[in-house]
């Protein structure tokens, strides 16, 4: 028997090529902080289940047609180069329909694409070192030295030094739901309610974050802070998901198998995929649940999968003499490859989808008077590695070229935009809404997307 031990695979130190920006999984430089703070893919059914027991009875429309409104879609590392041949698939409907109605391009990015502080960007429409948000926890290299801290803390809201565009719309009467956007803990006052993600700091990679985000009692998630009361019995348990729930990722090895012995790092996978399975499904029934009761002019989400499973699963995707040759490096039995191929081959393919089925629930739920702008802080694509890192051995990289989809009444059909960045994405929601763009922002508004003429300041040109 070819293969070896686990006591064989060799140990994990990283070395990056130039385009292996960053690692938001589990990289040395979290310093213990697992950077799946926000993964997440969806059950099927959070509609219904948010249909059925919504927090709070809903306030009469105040739609009309001529009413501006906005839904803002993040998917972490989200890849147009993996999106579109899924596209062509015919496996992603609901994103085809919003591409086919709009335009889909590749979104510029920052590195070191380290999630927070690009989530924070286009939020705020400014760079990292405007905005001051870094990092998950305080005391990483990513920080610069003179903001760095010697123990390690949660990074929070306050430390955000330009309000964020839910503070803005909020000042012109304004209606905000922002579920599980990352560095939005603990939850601000806003015009409307924020749902923010908790950072379960551990002290060993992989046990940091865990599923808890929502679902324990940590302080100060929800503004208004009544309303988590009211979202908890909403929430699922990622306890609760179980070999069945996974199975809409991948075909798990069984419970007895030996190749857990030899990789035992898979096992740990299955506790990734019920995790964000479950917080996919908190997410969206909590963006359901409120934007029902609120009937917002803005809703901002979050979703993650194609990060926590990029960073998991890319190699299983690659053609098979490419997870051989990864096998081979980890000191495992390469002819292993075609079974793993065939279990973990579609994770990440599944999570969009997973994605999509929730793009369209939403959708749905909000109705057409939506402009929808979907986009991602990086991409993710292939990336070589000197040496394994054991504890994510068929890892990819962040790429700087992320994805941005505008679609929807306020945006022209197969727009061309020049060079969109991360930061103009706040400034050209503020047009669609009718607000101003503030002098501070650095983002430009992205007006040759736009349907009619930009309202607010006038763009700066680049
Ligand atoms: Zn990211």
């Amino acid at each position: 028997m070819a293969g070896r031990s686990a006591g064989g695979i060799r140990s994990a130190v990283l070395a990056r090529t130039s385009r292996c920006l960053d690692w938001c999984g589990l990289a040395l430089a979290c310093a213990g902080v697992l950077c799946l703070v926000a993964a997440g893919v969806a059950p099927a059914t959070p509609a219904a289940a948010a249909a059925s027991s919504a927090p709070a009875t809903a306030t009469a429309p105040r739609s009309s047609p001529a009413r501006p409104r906005v839904l803002m879609l993040g998917i972490d590392a989200a890849d147009v180069e993996v999106v579109t041949p899924l596209l062509e698939a015919g496996l992603l409907p609901n994103l085809k329909r919003l591409v086919d109605a709009g335009t889909m391009q590749v979104l510029h990015s920052h590195p070191p694409t380290r999630s927070p502080a690009v989530w924070t960007t286009i939020a705020t429409g400014v760079r990292k070192e405007t905005h001051g948000i870094y990092d998950y926890v305080t005391n990483t290299y990513y920080w610069p030295e003179e903001l760095r801290t010697k123990e390690k803390l949660l990074t929070t809201v306050d430390m955000r030094k330009v309000p964020a565009i839910w503070n803005i719309v909020g000042d012109r009467g304004l209606t905000s739901v922002v579920v599980g956007w990352l560095s939005t803990w603990p939850a601000e006052e806003i015009k409307g309610a924020l749902v923010a993600p908790y950072i379960h700091i551990g002290n060993t990679r992989q046990t940091t974050i865990k599923g808890s985000i929502y679902k324990t009692d940590a302080p100060e998630q929800t503004h208004d802070p009544k309303l988590f009361a009211r979202l908890k019995p909403l929430l699922r348990d990622p306890d609760a998901y179980g070999l069945e729930e996974r199975k809409r990722y991948y075909d798990e090895l069984p419970a007895e198998s030996s190749v857990y012995e030899k990789i035992p790092i898979l096992k740990r996978y299955n506790y990734t995929a019920s995790w964000s399975a479950a917080r996919m499904y908190n997410v969206t029934a909590a963006t359901l649940a409120l934007s029902r009761e609120l009937d917002p002019d803005l809703v901002m989400v979050y979703y993650q999968c194609p990060d926590s499973f990029g960073h998991r699963f890319w190699h299983f995707r690659l053609p098979e003499p490419e997870l051989r040759q990864r096998l081979e490096l980890l000191g495992v039995d390469p002819d292993l490859a075609p079974e793993l191929k065939q279990r973990y081959g579609h994770a990440i393919d599944n999570c969009y989808q997973d994605i999509d089925t929730t793009t369209g629930e939403l959708l749905q739920a909000l109705g057409p008077g939506f402009s929808v702008m979907v986009m991602s802080d990086h991409g993710f694509g292939a990336c070589q590695f000197e040496r394994v890192n054991k504890n994510v051995p068929f890892d990819g990289g962040h790429r700087t070229e992320g994805l941005v989809i505008l679609s929807g009444p306020a945006f022209k059909r197969g727009a061309e935009l020049r060079q969109p960045v991360v930061e103009d994405l706040a400034p050209t929601a503020l047009s669609v809404l009718g607000v101003p763009r503030p002098e501070f922002m650095e983002g430009r508004i992205l007006e040759e997307a736009l349907a009619g003429r930009p309202k607010g300041h006038r763009a700066t040109s680049r």
